[in-house]
């Protein structure tokens, strides 16, 4: 996800420039004889690691005692702690770009390690260690303000900490014993020749690979013949990087064993009626060590294969003529045939292992769960009749009595129970093997069950109308907003209702949190197209999402951010149960189309909003983009009817009537394949119903009357059985014209796919 807010230390905010200032005082109180936030923080300096892991031993050793300071319950330690040690990041972090990029200076490192710890200190106290206080609650608001700075500015160096990392993995990586190990092989016989002077240990040696069965006929190898090889012959093959070295160091193709057999010769070295010879004299001059004695060995290698981006094509011809001119090598040199593009492509693919994808979600409600968990009211729910038929009797209509400004909640439920997939599901008497009452966000089953038993009620009980007191009840049990008797808005319920059933059967709801892509992933799927690109982030979502709920209504829309200096783009991909469409007051008649358009549209980051790019590491005036990337079976559009007048704080309600279609095709905001490769790479993904044409039926209006949610009334238009009926709490009426149902009182509309 996009971190947006960042702050660097040399422009902090003022209480915590004021917290720097009176750490002296503090520490004179901590005493000499004894750790002091200070020394704490200091002692990160004096080391010279081997590995990240060594290093995240470090961090640990700090969090300790800290730890230890604060365990009875000296908070303001921590909390000098924390800034101390932020600071001293951020100086670290500067030392380094003094430096500058060489990583000659062999301080360098030592810097970039003080940097890490310092940072990975910081960032496990306050996501740890600070809410597993026991005054935690207190604390937070006592020192609410300082604590969420703190974390804002922890959060915001995210970014920088990946890169920390990865070039402290390089370097740690570049040690003596694997660079040897990268310039000493005899893949023919699978015996390690040694560098005059050095000796290997066992534990160094390759592994023994398999023998190199592909044929390959033509000067080009493709992308999966590549991802093969490496897999059973990672020795075997010298991989050499046409682009340019900053290209190559940001990213480059490797074998995932951890020994890098791949080389960078840079495009504007390499000369027409250069000899391999050449190439090594001459371009890669100024090349690591490591990586001209890969080179000088290349004759050892069964195979070289070379590749460039996809506009360097006479670059890659050029290498390719020398290269074959070279009779000391094995085979013939060969190209990838789609370039680094394509391998990034496939790359996104194979982080995501095509056995590693969830069946379909509908496939797996009818199977088995792996959760046979009894929540509290199941004894008076195995009581009531439990149908077993597919579809449901949801055609009755049923009023709901208010009780008491539970209108908001009622024109809701009457919507929702239109959806009979959704209410087949709760119906299911086996529904509630599906509660996880170990989901970190749900209630532990509470609202679910609640929902189950309304759903019984109302499509099994006789009577005209139902009394939802013991739902309403374990409503504002689970969330203190939604107290009886006092009036909400309806959307705010609907969206709440959605969340927490959600949770409450979120099969993925302990899993651990998917990790976030690191800033080189990122870049790789900013390449990449936005179907695939948003596919593998479903792929992504769905490892901690999977409900009824995910199944019936959520889509993806994805926010775009674009630098206009440097034109580089970020891109996040975001769940939504419902859209929020903005009513465009430019006009006198607005459809759903127009606020479609709305949602869509451009929007110029400037000013106050202007965008921290990551590329040009400063704030710069950005575009920003929303667009829809998948679409649900329920579609739930709300109209933002209800703005925030500013100078007022008061709240006002947008009146205006916007007309909105029975029939809806989506077709035109989602976005399609562009190209035939694209389809293709969209194959080996799963569909999950991202398919045109994209129909939509009107099914359900929940409309507000009155100038603000606190007050007025709610009522819904749902259609049943062909028939429209309006539901006014307990008054139901069947038949309703059809004129009626586009009004000017819409608030939210449900539209279910054909
Ligand atoms: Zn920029």
């Amino acid at each position: 996800m996009l971190k947006t807010f960042r702050i660097s230390l040399n422009n902090c905010t003022p209480s915590l420039q004021l917290s720097l200032l009176t750490l002296q005082e503090h520490n004179a109180t901590w005493g000499s004889n004894h750790l002091t936030p200070s020394t704490i923080v200091k002692q990160s300096f004096q080391m010279t690691c081997q590995s990240v892991e060594e290093l995240d031993a470090i961090v640990e050793s700090k969090v300790r005692e800290v730890d230890n300071k604060i365990s009875n319950g000296n908070v303001d330690f921590i909390k000098q702690y924390l800034i101390q040690a932020m600071n001293y990041y951020d100086k670290y972090r500067s030392e380094v770009k003094n430096i500058g990029p060489t990583g000659k200076n062999p301080k360098y490192y030592c810097f970039q390690e003080a940097a890490y710890v310092n940072y990975k200190a910081s960032q496990t106290l306050l996501r740890e260690r600070i809410p597993k206080l026991p005054g935690f609650g207190g604390y937070k608001s006592a020192y609410s303000k300082i604590y969420h700075e703190l974390i804002e500015m922890v959060e915001g160096q995210e970014h920088e900490i990946v890169q920390i990392k990865n070039c402290l993995k390089k370097k740690f990586c570049d040690d003596n014993l694997v660079l040897r190990l990268k310039s000493l092989k005899s893949p023919s016989t699978n015996q390690v020749r040694s560098l005059p002077g050095t000796t290997l240990t066992s534990e160094f040696k390759p592994k023994s690979t398999k023998p190199f069965s592909i044929t390959i006929k033509e000067d080009y190898i493709l992308v999966d013949q590549l991802y093969q090889l490496l897999k059973t012959n990672p020795i075997d093959i010298l991989l050499v990087d046409l682009r340019s070295r900053q290209e190559y160091d940001l990213y480059h193709i490797e074998d995932g064993s951890g020994v890098d057999m791949s080389i960078c010769i840079e495009p504007m070295s390499i000369r027409n009626g250069y000899t391999a010879e050449d190439l090594y004299q001459l371009s890669m001059a100024v090349n690591p060590d490591y990586e001209r004695e890969l080179f000088k060995n290349r004759s050892q290698y069964e195979l070289l294969v070379c590749y460039g981006n996809h506009d360097n094509e006479a670059t890659v011809k050029m290498f390719m003529t020398i290269m074959n001119k070279d009779t000391s090598l094995k085979r013939r040199c060969v190209y990838l045939k789609s370039g680094i593009k394509g391998w990034n492509q496939d790359l996104s693919f194979q982080n995501l292992k095509p056995n590693g994808y969830l069946t379909s979600t509908t496939e797996y409600f009818s199977n088995t769960p792996r959760h046979t968990i009894t929540p509290k009211s199941s004894k008076s729910s195995s009581k009531l009749p439990l149908t077993t038929t597919s579809k449901p009797a949801t055609t009755r209509t049923v009023g709901i009595n208010n009780l008491g400004n539970t209108c908001y909640m009622n024109c809701i439920l009457q919507c929702l129970l239109e959806s009979d997939k959704f209410v087949s599901f709760f119906l299911q008497g086996d529904y509630k093997k599906h509660i996880n009452i170990n989901s970190r966000l749900g209630s532990k089953g509470i609202l679910a069950t609640g929902f189950h038993l309304l759903v019984l009620s109302i499509t099994k009980v006789s009577g005209k109308t139902v009394t939802p007191s013991s739902f309403a009840k374990d409503v504002s049990t689970v969330n203190k907003n939604f107290k009886l008797g006092q009036q909400q808005d309806c959307f705010e319920f609907l969206d709440f209702l959605l969340d927490s059933l959600h949770e409450d059967l979120n099969e993925c709801g302990n899993e651990p949190p998917i990790a976030e892509l690191t800033l080189e992933e990122e870049k790789h799927r900013e390449a990449l197209p936005i179907r695939i690109a948003s596919t593998i982030e479903w792929e992504r979502y769905l490892k901690n999402n999977l409900s009824i709920v995910e199944d019936v209504f959520q889509g993806q829309y994805f926010s775009r951010l674009e630098c206009t200096a440097c034109k580089s783009t970020s891109t996040t991909y975001n769940a939504f149960s419902s859209l929020s469409l903005p009513i465009p007051l430019d006009r006198q008649n607005v459809s759903l189309d127009d606020c479609f358009q709305a949602f869509c549209s451009l929007e110029v980051l400037d000013g106050d909003d202007r965008w921290h790019c990551p590329s040009c590491k400063k704030k710069q005036v950005a575009l920003k983009k929303l667009g829809i990337s998948r679409l649900p079976s329920v579609l739930i559009i709300h109209f933002k009817r209800f703005q925030v007048k500013w100078e007022t704080g008061h709240i006002i309600k947008i009146d205006k009537f916007i007309s909105y279609p029975f029939k809806l095709s989506m077709d035109k905001y989602w976005p399609e394949a562009q190209s035939e490769e694209e389809l293709r790479n969209l194959e080996k993904l799963p569909s999950r119903n991202q398919n045109p044409p994209f129909n939509y039926r009107l099914t359900g209006v929940a409309n507000h009357f009155g100038a603000r949610t606190s007050s007025g009334h709610y009522t819904a238009y749902v259609q049943k059985s062909g028939q429209w009926c309006y539901f006014d709490d307990n008054a139901v009426t069947n038949n309703v014209d059809r004129h009626k149902i586009v009004n000017g009182n819409a608030y939210v509309l449900f539209y279910r796919r054909k």
